[in-house]
């Protein structure tokens, strides 16, 4: 955690630069975009979005980018390119176009990347930027899912720092502050359990989209609201930490905490049991990535503990959400099966958003996808992000042939 040289340091924490922090947005339109924004847009002095990107979405990319005062708008979609140059006519924004465009986008000058792509789409150009040596505030957790060992690689070579916007590690990277990595005995990540924590194996079984799309304590995009309700999203989050942190998969526990107010805990070998608390509202961490090292006014609400009143806490149920064990499994075996496990659970949310496959059918999908590429001797540690690429890929084909048997169980 030493702060880049050059750092500029924040208007509102007293500095003294004049020239705001320049940002580069990645995946503006979607839910940590918009939560960016909304941070930023307070602080005109402090952040300037310079860079704006999204999939498809050539009216929406081209709006942000004029209320933002972009310099640049992006979309990885480069049959967009037509729509997003009318819709940017008369301004001095520059549209761009497809996925060359967008890995130059995320590499091209910035003090900061934010890396909110949702899935393994993120990789190529969030590692762009890293390559580039941009500081990268990283939402993006599929990226290191399907490439930890080889982004934090290149993050080490490129002396570049990751600063996670998701609220757990986010969380144990403050805690992480408070003693020696040597002396560090188990990490915490915490979940809220979803929307079904209480809900029975059974009913389990016949959950609709819409039950599984609604979220008890946050508002997110679509595939993470999923992947909260199967705790896919915690299993992808132990590897997340895996790689951010080095912290070997037997130190890493997940902890059900249904409040969301302690987001991770640090246990140091005297016993000291750090917990980092805050409001459940993604603001906070992207606030504090933004700024880092330095602090802000506070982006939403105080956290009031009397109004909490209780925190309470209980063990995952693997037996209900198979998916956290598979993600744990797929950390521990490691050769690129956390490569194959985000890719098939890729494909399995959209069918299941497509409803296609049913809530359970998910994890299914997933587990007869590792065993499949496990038996075809697919499953090696990716050493490029090419072969990364190409192992998601596999997946993603391994888990469309299983589907018709997945989806004829609907269990
Ligand atoms: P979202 O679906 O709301 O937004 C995704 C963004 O990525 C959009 O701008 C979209 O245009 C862009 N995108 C989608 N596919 C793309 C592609 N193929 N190429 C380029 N861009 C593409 O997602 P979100 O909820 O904002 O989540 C973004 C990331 O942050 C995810 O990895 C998620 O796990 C992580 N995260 C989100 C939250 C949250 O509160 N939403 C919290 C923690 C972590
Ligand atoms: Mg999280």
């Amino acid at each position: 955690m030493v702060p880049n040289a050059g750092h500029l340091r924040l208007e509102q924490a007293g500095g003294t630069s004049a020239s705001p922090r320049r940002i580069t947005l990645l995946g503006a339109t979607g839910s940590i975009g918009a939560s960016t924004i909304a941070v930023v847009r307070e602080r005109p002095a402090d952040f300037a979005i310079e860079t704006v990107t999204a999939n498809r979405d050539a009216a929406r990319l081209a709006e942000l980018a004029r209320s933002v005062g972009a310099k640049r708008a992006v979309l990885a979609d480069a049959a967009g390119y037509a729509e997003l140059k009318a819709a940017l006519a008369g301004t001095d924004i520059a549209p761009a176009a497809g996925p060359a465009a967008l890995a130059e986008a995320a590499a091209a000058e910035a003090d900061i990347v934010v890396a909110a792509i949702v899935g393994a789409a993120g990789l190529a150009p969030t590692l762009a930027a890293v390559e580039a040596g941009r500081t990268v505030a990283l939402a993006n957790k599929e990226c290191l899912v399907c490439a930890g060992a080889l982004f934090s690689a290149a993050a080490k070579r490129r002396g570049v720092q990751v600063l996670p916007v998701d609220s757990e590690h986010n969380a144990i990277f403050q805690a992480m502050g408070s003693g020696a990595r040597t002396d560090v005995r188990r990490v915490i990540l915490t979940a809220s359990g979803g929307p079904f924590r209480t809900t029975s194996k059974e009913a389990l079984r016949s959950v609709t989209r819409e039950q599984a799309l609604k979220h008890p304590n946050w508002s997110m995009g679509q595939k993470i609201t999923i992947d909260s309700a199967t705790l896919m999203n915690k299993g992808l989050e132990l590897i997340e930490a895996h790689h951010l942190f080095g912290t070997p998969p037997s130190e890493l526990e997940v902890l059900v905490h249904p409040q969301s107010v302690i987001h991770g805990l640090v246990e140091f070998r005297d016993g000291s049991v750090i917990a980092a608390l805050a409001m459940p509202d993604m603001r906070v961490p992207i606030a504090h990535c933004l700024a880092w090292p330095d602090r802000l006014d506070g982006p939403c609400e105080p956290l009031d503990l009397a109004k909490v009143a209780t925190l309470s806490f209980e063990e995952p149920d693997m037996d209900r959400f198979p998916a956290l064990a598979l993600a744990r499994h797929a950390m521990e075996t490691g050769r690129g099966a956390p490569t194959v496990l985000n890719a098939a659970n890729e494909v399995a949310v959209a069918e299941f958003l497509a409803d296609r496959i049913s809530f359970l059918g998910i994890a299914a999908l997933v587990e007869a996808t590792l065993e499949a590429a496990e038996r075809g001797g697919l499953l090696q540690e990716p050493a490029t992000v090419e072969h990364a690429l190409e192992l998601d890929r596999a997946g993603r084909a391994h888990a469309r042939a299983l589907l018709p048997q997945i989806a004829a169980k609907r269990s």
